[in-house]
């Protein structure tokens, strides 16, 4: 039993580092949509817990944009979700 509870420490200590880690080296990053591959299909909406993309529609179509800005934490959790490529982050300016 001892061993399970030693295995979730050390898996949690990973997880903080991790976390901790890509947050220090994208402190000055933002988001950004790449508008010819994005599609609308709202997943990384979904995703991103401060609310920081919305989606508009004009005569191109759907699209994602960034709303928010000054939301953005850079987590990168929104680019997992994207499966058109259509999302990187870039450096403030
Ligand atoms: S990088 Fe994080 S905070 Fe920024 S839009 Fe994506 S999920 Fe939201
Ligand atoms: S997940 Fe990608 S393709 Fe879908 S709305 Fe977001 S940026 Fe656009």
């Amino acid at each position: 039993m001892n061993v399970v509870y030693v295995g979730l420490g050390v898996m949690f200590f990973l997880w903080i580092s991790f976390n901790l880690h890509r947050k220090r080296k994208n402190r000055n990053k933002i988001i950004c949509v790449v508008d010819s591959n994005c599609t609308g299909c709202r997943r990384c909406i979904k995703r991103c817990k401060h609310h920081v993309l919305e989606v508009v529609e004009d005569e191109a179509g759907k699209r994602a944009t960034v709303k928010y800005p000054d939301k953005c934490s850079a987590c990168g959790d929104c680019l997992g979700k994207c499966k058109f490529n259509a999302l990187k982050l870039i450096e403030r300016v």
